[in-house]
C-alpha cells in the first residue's frame, strides 16, 4: 500500500491543527478549574518544586543523596493525592487536565513501527476521497446506485443473450475487482463501449471502493493525464503540478483512466502511453481504463507496444445497451 505524499502533508497540517485546538481547550479548562479552585495552582506549583527537589537532591554530589530522593519522591506523592482530592470533590476528571496525545498509538508524531501512523493514513483515505470526488460526481459513483433497468431485457442474436444480462456479469466483475483489489484475478481492468453506457460511471465506483479500502487511488481522464506529460516535457510546468501529476500516475495502487482515446494521438503521447503503461505494468501496479475504442481500433490507433500492453495485460470488459444519457432524456 503507498501514500500519495500531498495526502500525507495534508494529513500532518490537519493532525497539527487538531493538536493545536486540543491544547487550546486544555489550557482554557486548567484556567476555568484554578478560578473556580485556587488551592489548585498552588498544588501545581507545589508538585513542580518537588520534582525540582528530587532532581536536585539525585545530582547532590558528596554523601549518601537514597534519603533526601525519598523524602521528596513522598512529598510528590502527597501533593498529587491532594490535588486528586480536590479535583474529585469538586467533580472535575483529573484525566480531563493531563495533556494526553491525540494518537495513543505514535503519540502524536504520525510515525509507528516505522511506517504512518493509522491516525495519518485514515485521513490519507479522506484526502484520498475529497479528491475524486472533486472530479467525479461521486454520489452517484457507488455500486448499489448502478442501475440495470436502463439495459434492454431482451434477448439480442448477435450476443446470444440480452444487454441487460451482460451488463449484469459486467458489474458483479467490477464490484468483485473493487472488494477484492489488488488480489482480483484481472489485475488490469480495459472497459469499452459505445458513449453513455456507464463505463465512466462503474470505474469510478471502483476508484471510491478501493480508495475507501486504503489504497491510493488515482482518477485521471486520458486527456487530463496526457496533457501533464507534455506540460512536463516541454517545459510547461512552473509550479512543479504537473512534474508530481506524473510521479502520482505512475506510482499510486490503482490508476483509473478515463477516455482512452480521446486525446491527440501524437508520437510523443503514443510513446508516454507506453512508458506509462510499461512502468506500471513491470511494478505490478494496477489500472483501470475506459475507452470508445475495442481491440481493432486500439490496435488501428497506437503503436504496437502499446496495443500489445492493453490486450496481453487487461481483461476486456465490453459495455453494452443503449446510450443511457439519451434515454434518460426520453420519457420511457
Ligand atoms: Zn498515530
Amino acid at each position: 500500500m503507498s501514500y500519495d505524499p500531498k495526502h500525507i502533508r495534508q494529513a500532518h497540517r490537519r493532525l497539527e491543527a487538531q493538536r493545536g485546538q486540543r491544547r487550546a481547550q486544555l489550557a482554557s479548562f486548567e484556567a476555568q478549574c484554578r478560578r473556580q479552585l485556587p488551592e489548585l495552582a498552588r498544588l501545581d506549583s507545589a508538585i513542580r518544586q518537588s520534582v525540582g527537589r528530587a532532581v536536585s537532591a539525585a545530582l547532590q554530589t558528596g554523601g549518601d543523596p537514597t534519603q533526601a530522593v525519598e523524602r521528596a519522591r513522598r512529598e510528590n506523592l502527597a501533593l498529587q493525592a491532594q490535588r486528586l482530592e480536590l479535583l474529585r470533590g469538586a467533580g472535575i476528571d483529573p484525566a480531563r487536565l493531563e495533556d494526553a496525545p491525540l494518537c495513543p498509538l505514535c503519540g502524536d508524531t504520525g510515525w509507528h513501527d516505522g511506517a504512518p501512523c493509522q491516525c495519518v493514513t485514515q485521513l490519507c483515505v479522506q484526502e484520498n476521497l475529497a479528491e475524486l470526488d472533486l472530479q467525479l460526481d461521486s454520489q452517484r459513483f457507488s455500486f448499489d446506485a448502478f442501475s440495470l433497468t436502463w439495459y434492454d431485457p431482451g434477448f439480442d442474436p448477435r450476443l446470444g443473450e440480452s444487454p441487460r444480462s451482460l451488463m449484469e456479469t459486467v458489474l458483479a466483475l467490477c464490484r468483485d475487482y473493487a472488494d477484492l483489489f489488488p488480489r482480483h484475478s484481472a489485475r488490469n481492468l480495459y472497459l469499452y463501449g459505445g458513449t453513455g453506457l456507464g463505463k465512466t460511471l462503474l470505474s469510478g465506483c471502483i476508484a471510491r471502493t478501493v480508495a475507501q479500502r486504503g489504497f491510493w487511488t488515482v482518477y485521471a481522464t486520458a486527456g487530463a493525464l496526457l496533457g501533464q506529460y507534455e506540460a512536463l516535457k516541454f517545459n510547461r510546468d512552473p509550479t512543479g503540478a504537473a512534474q508530481e501529476d506524473v510521479r502520482r500516475f505512475e506510482r499510486c495502487d490503482l490508476l483509473v483512466l478515463d477516455d482512452l482515446g480521446s486525446e491527440m494521438t501524437t508520437p510523443f503521447v503514443q510513446s508516454a502511453l507506453y512508458q506509462l503503461l510499461n512502468q506500471r505494468l513491470l511494478a505490478g501496479r494496477r489500472m483501470v481504463i475506459s475507452s470508445n475504442l475495442d481491440m481493432d481500433a486500439v490496435r488501428e490507433r497506437y503503436v504496437p507496444q502499446v496495443a500489445s500492453r492493453l490486450e496481453g495485460e487487461f481483461q476486456e470488459l465490453p459495455f453494452f445497451g443503449q446510450d443511457v444519457r439519451l434515454q434518460k432524456k426520453e420519457p420511457r
